[in-house]
């Protein structure tokens, strides 16, 4: 069970020293009782304080890190069942599932689809993962050659091997040994055999219950067999029943403190129908899956997944921004356009985006509003005709252009008179209300 912030005080120096960045020790032992902060932050904790509260400021749903190098990601290590209490902080996994009984073109497709699914959204670069390698024939063999043609063309991308025969388990796996690649497939039949391919190869074991009763056995064998990065496939196979099975399972680990389910989890998502596997990862994307396997990384598929990912693993305490600059679009000139908005990261990607298609080189004056958008910005009293003109005044922006004229965006038309009085011989001019009339607007202005 975690401890609570007065159980963690009595352990801590009570020196009060603020090196830690807070004026007490309780200040601090409430923070980590919250999971605010990392032990690692008081320098003078004692090495038998650290072991227990090391336990216990450790995440509830363990942290786990498959493949390696540059394309490594992490799963688990949350410490919340909402995302307004704190952000979820390894985003779930999409791994595309190729099967052993697929023909040559489509494991290549299937391939290509993964290696080229990387797209660049508000600044972040989203991606299909990983790759799981599925022994749908049974046959050792086909298995084999499977593992090693993903081997050969996608080495590097963490894999997933999807098999309860152990012996496939061992020549598949061993085309990625000390990969930090994942074995799924352990039941409570072969479970040691599992851990220990798993362990000869340094992998991750996946363990495949057909129950919540039986999964928590499973964990607690592979546990005894040495295994300490698990993760967990409950069985539900049903949208209702993975809703369930992952809710309860996240809360056991987080509000109940079991060990035994505090993995993250697995959830098979393949369907023939692509809408309704659309569907079905959007559901284990917003409720606790750790990995989504996927039948296919169509582009239309992966902007509507990728996109929520995106949202739901933001954190929603920290708006989303950029940096306060004048940024060029372009190669601008002196006589280019200037636009001023905000700093809200989607704000100014649209924008920018915008200005792009337009292919009006243009100066694009972009001020910190702490994330806000441009309405909200204005509503909160940080987009104010006397912040706007200080910024332009100090951004010397001024010295690279020759027309003092500036763009405000038509959402803040009403600012217009009072930035004229406060930016003295500039000339306001007010832009369109929406991003997707810039282009327009743009090239109808320097015509
Ligand atoms: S650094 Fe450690 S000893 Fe110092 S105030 Fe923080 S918790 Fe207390």
């Amino acid at each position: 069970m975690a401890l609570t912030g007065v159980e963690i005080f009595k352990l801590l120096p009570k020196t009060n020293c603020k090196k830690c960045g807070f004026p007490t020790c309780l200040a601090f032992a409430m923070q980590l009782a919250a999971r605010k902060v990392s032990l690692d932050a008081c320098p003078d904790v004692s090495d038998a304080a650290k072991a227990t509260l090391g336990e216990a400021s450790a995440p509830p749903v363990r942290p786990i890190t498959l493949g390696t190098g540059t394309k490594a990601v992490k799963l688990g290590e949350e410490t919340v069942l909402f995302r307004h209490e704190k952000k979820f902080v390894n985003p779930c996994v999409f791994a595309i599932g190729i099967k052993d009984t697929y023909d040559d073109v489509t494991v290549d497709k299937k391939i290509d689809e993964c290696l080229t699914s990387e797209i660049e959204r508000v600044g972040q670069k989203l991606k299909v993962d990983a790759i799981a390698i599925i022994n749908d024939s049974g046959d050792k063999a086909k298995f084999e050659a499977l593992a090693k043609k993903v081997a050969s063309k996608a080495g590097d991308v963490p894999a997933i091997i999807c098999t309860g025969n152990t012996d496939a388990a061992a020549v598949a796996l061993a085309q990625f040994k000390d990969k930090k690649a994942l074995l799924y497939g352990a039941t409570m039949a072969n479970v040691t055999e599992m851990a220990g391919i798993a362990k000869g190869n340094g992998a991750a074991l996946g363990v495949a219950a057909s129950n919540l009763d039986e999964l928590q056995d499973l964990t607690e064998k592979a546990k005894g067999a040495g295994i300490e990065d698990i993760v967990m496939d409950s069985g539900a196979k049903k949208a209702k029943d993975i809703l369930e099975h992952n809710t309860l399972l996240r809360r056991a680990a987080i509000k109940k403190g079991n060990k035994s389910v505090g993995f993250p989890t697995i959830n098979f998502m393949m369907r023939d129908d692509n809408l309704l596997e659309t569907l079905m990862v959007g559901l284990g994307i917003a409720k606790y899956s750790s990995i989504v396997v996927l039948s296919s990384a169509e582009k239309w598929k992966n902007l509507v997944t990728f996109t929520l990912r995106q949202n739901i693993y933001t954190d929603p305490q920290v708006p989303m921004q950029v940096a306060q600059n004048i940024y060029e679009i372009g190669a601008p000139a002196p006589n280019s356009p200037l636009i001023v908005t905000t700093n809200f990261s989607l704000t100014y990607f649209i924008v920018a985006g915008e200005v792009e298609n337009s292919k009006v080189p243009t100066w694009l004056a972009v001020m910190d509003c702490e994330g806000l958008s441009v309405l909200t910005a204005w509503a909160a009293g940080k987009f104010t005709a006397g912040k706007i003109a200080a910024f332009i005044k100090e951004s010397g922006v001024e010295d690279k252009i020759s027309n003092k004229e500036l763009i405000i965006p038509g959402y803040v038309a009403i600012l217009s008179g009072a930035l004229e009085e406060k930016l003295e011989g500039w000339k306001i001019t007010v832009g369109p209300r929406e991003a997707n009339a810039i282009p327009t607007y743009l090239k109808s202005k320097t015509a």
